[in-house]
């Protein structure tokens, strides 16, 4: 059984907290100088709850090194909203336009679970078809990285 403060301390435990020391979201507009003047010198658990909350959708916006950093903090704020437009829209992130690239075993086997926690807990329910549909989704894209599936790999070889 999943519960949040199990998962907020896993989520502690597997993304450290750190800077970007690169560039944080690559793109020139208005929206993107924002988010870089906001997150910059942030670690994930600095960045305010009120600017997540305003910035459910800005995920695909940030740098393969800023998604990595800053994931964490729309996560936090998923699990303990999941009602919320941070949650929906971080489902739909995971599932549809996953950067993995950054990510280790560890943080990839906990995305999977938060999106079955934030699936069972927000008001459509587990059972849902659309959240099946992201669960499955996510699952897909982020077991790549787990070790079990590429030991599974290597014994298929
Ligand atoms: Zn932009």
């Amino acid at each position: 059984m999943l519960d949040i403060s199990t998962l907020e301390k896993r989520l502690r435990a597997a993304f450290p907290q750190r800077t970007v020391e690169g560039v944080i979201a690559p793109h020139d507009c208005e929206e993107c100088v924002a988010l870089r003047a906001n997150l910059k010198n942030e670690t994930w658990d600095s960045v305010p709850d009120k600017f997540v909350g305003e910035n459910a959708d800005v995920l695909p916006l940030l740098s393969e090194a800023g998604y990595a950093a800053y994931l964490p903090a729309w996560i936090q704020y998923a699990l303990r909203q999941p009602n919320s437009d941070v949650a929906n829209m971080l489902l739909v992130n995971l599932g549809h336009e996953p950067r993995t690239s950054k990510f280790n075993a560890a943080q990839a086997s906990l995305i999977i679970e938060v999106a079955e926690f934030l699936t069972a807990n927000n008001a459509f329910g587990a059972a849902d078809p659309v959240n099946q549909e992201s669960r499955a989704k996510i699952a897909q894209a982020w077991a790549e990285l787990r070790p079990n599936k590429s030991l599974e790999r290597t014994r298929e070889r």
